[in-house]
């Protein structure tokens, strides 16, 4: 599950990064030839990363990005709080997640949640 996580958060800095790279604007037409090669380049880096991901985790990933917590679905849990919506989240919560066997959601805003080792809860 810690390995599922570390690419999931893997993934997802890669989807903000390209996120970031379509927003700034692509580049003229002179260049399209360049970005396409790059787009297949990046789709084949992304299937990389989705290959070690098991099939539920991946599917709520995708999905969580379709709503409204699109820029970051997966966030750590620091000093006991939710990074994403900065709740602070329960004790079965951090329990749960330090036991490492299943997908913990945030019970206030529903992020996928994990647990860095040098953090002290
Ligand atoms: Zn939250």
């Amino acid at each position: 599950m810690k390995k599922q996580l570390s690419l999931l958060s893997k993934l997802q800095s890669f989807d903000r990064r390209v996120d970031t790279m379509y927003k700034t604007g692509l580049p003229g037409s002179d260049n399209s030839r360049k970005m396409t090669k790059k787009q297949r380049l990046l789709a084949d880096e992304r299937e990389d990363l989705i290959h070690g991901i098991s099939e539920p985790l991946l599917r709520t990933y995708e999905r969580m990005r379709g709503s409204n917590v699109r820029s970051n679905p997966v966030v750590p849990v620091i000093n006991g709080a939710c990074q994403g919506c900065y709740m602070v989240v329960t004790k079965s919560v951090i329990m749960e997640l330090r036991r490492g066997g299943n997908l913990v959601l945030c019970e206030h805003c529903g992020r996928i949640l994990f647990l860095n080792d040098a953090q002290t809860i």
